[in-house]
């Protein structure tokens, strides 16, 4: 039975919903609707002008409405007035099908369909940084190897201590948090879901991070490689398939190398034979370009990939098996869209079930150290150019995601790289401007 918000607000005292969708480069767009006003709004949504955020649209365009999914509702921990809610974009009475949720709830059906049910965890990294965004805010965070740094993770108790306490009020599970691999830079972890859960799980923790870190004058940065010589922000997925009761794990075989079934296999396979494309979903930014294909960092590895290769438990390839039943693509970034990450991985993963993909031979070495002597596997893309025209020459991998979302997100992320383009930097004065 569906949730009826307007009693939902009643009963906790709810003041105002954000009526919330996310537009193609992740931004979160939300209007915030009077409890009085909810009832109409559950069954019509709130109206946009779709045009006036990041979807293929014009201003002539209809109004796009966002119409509320109720099972996602989650009273602000921080702000007890407030109910955010996930919404789904409607135009004409037709699901809009470049919407990043319209298209990842059309993947899991496509799943199910297949008697699959995707159940992934994301590891989204964070930097706390000062409130204008130019330093970390913790001037005595400076190790050379940072990572899980118990002094300075304590000077940043009360923000992840907050966070980490919503979680749990949340019932997410939540089950550590660290300071990670860089200075100013965090990680927590919660536990893993149904894709749809995952995403907006992940969409909502993006949200909470930066609210509770202005909050305490800070800023919190997703950003995949905010500060140069540092460690970039990840956002690793781990990936299991269940069946349709999500009581079997269909990933899982002892018998196997790694634990890995051979229908988990195919579906690597899929992962392995798209990835260069969907490099231009997972890693969707300008910046993104300088956390792959990163030169060493400070503290002596950068943690992220640059070939497509995998493995066993070892964190140097683009996908490691840490132990039976699932893998890890450690290939997205923080500025990955929280429903399109888990599309493009359902989409690639069942053209490889589908095509019988053979993921390759897994290479057992430290790709830092030896990555040149692997010959035979695509090195990721340079940039975000040549990730979206990898994405373009790959027709299997368009029409599995969708050819009107691909369509919608070749052309805005096309401008993008114009804009990019079109942009006088710095670097280009001194290396110019006496040739
Ligand atoms: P690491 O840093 O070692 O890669 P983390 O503990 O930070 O790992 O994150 C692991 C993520 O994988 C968590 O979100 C966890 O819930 C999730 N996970 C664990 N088992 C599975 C599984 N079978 N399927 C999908 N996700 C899983
Ligand atoms: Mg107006
Ligand atoms: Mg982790
Ligand atoms: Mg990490
Ligand atoms: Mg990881």
């Amino acid at each position: 039975m569906t949730l009826d918000l307007a009693a939902f607000a009643k009963d906790k005292g709810i003041k105002y919903f954000m009526i919330s969708y996310t537009d193609l480069f992740g931004g979160q767009r939300a209007k915030l609707v009077p409890a009085e006003a909810i009832a109409d709004m559950q069954k019509d949504g709130a109206g946009f002008a779709g045009f006036a955020t990041w979807l293929d649209l014009t201003p002539a365009h209809p109004d796009l409405f966002a119409v509320p999914d109720a099972s996602t509702v989650i009273q602000l921990p921080w702000k007890k007035d407030v109910a955010w809610v996930a919404a789904d974009c409607v135009m004409d009475d037709q699901p809009v099908e470049q919407a990043p949720r319209v298209v990842l709830k059309r993947l899991v059906a496509e799943a199910a369909k297949e008697g699959l049910r995707v159940k992934t965890g994301v590891e989204p990294e964070f930097f706390l940084i000062s409130a204008d965004g130019s330093v970390i805010s913790d001037q005595f965070d400076t190790a050379e190897k940072p990572c899980y740094d118990q002094q300075a993770v304590m000077r940043r108790y009360d923000v992840i201590a907050e966070i980490c306490d919503y979680m749990l009020e949340l019932g997410w599970k939540p089950y550590q948090n660290d300071h990670e691999d860089a200075n100013g830079q965090f990680e927590m972890n919660w536990e893993y879901d149904d894709a749809l859960q995952t995403a907006d799980k992940h969409s909502f923790f993006k949200f909470m991070v930066k609210s509770v870190a202005e909050k305490h004058g800070l800023r919190a940065t997703f950003m995949p490689k905010p500060f140069k010589g540092l460690t970039g922000n990840g956002c690793h997925a781990h990936i299991s398939v269940w069946d349709i009761d999500g009581k079997v794990n269909a990933f899982a075989d002892k018998e196997m190398p790694f634990g890995l079934s051979a229908q988990g296999k195919t579906f690597l396979g899929g992962i392995m034979k798209h990835a260069s494309a969907l490099a231009a979903i997972t890693n969707p930014t300008v910046n993104s370009y300088k956390r792959i294909n990163a030169p060493r960092t400070t503290s002596g590895a950068t943690w992220s990939p640059n070939t497509v290769t995998w493995t066993g438990n070892n964190r140097t390839h683009m996908v490691r098996v840490p132990g039976p039943g699932r893998f890890e693509l450690r290939l997205p970034d923080g500025a990955v869209n929280p429903y399109l990450l888990q599309a493009i991985i359902i989409a690639a993963g069942l053209d490889g079930i589908r095509s019988q993909a053979d993921p390759g031979r897994h290479y057992d070495i430290d790709m830092y150290a030896e990555g040149h002597l692997v010959k035979d596997a695509p090195r990721l893309p340079l940039n975000l150019l040549d990730a979206l025209r990898a994405y373009d020459a790959d027709e299997g991998l368009r029409a599995a995601i969708g050819a009107e979302f691909s369509a919608a997100y070749l052309k805005l992320k096309h401008q993008e790289w114009n804009a990019y383009c079109s942009h006088f930097t710095q670097w280009e004065r001194d290396s110019t401007l006496d040739i």
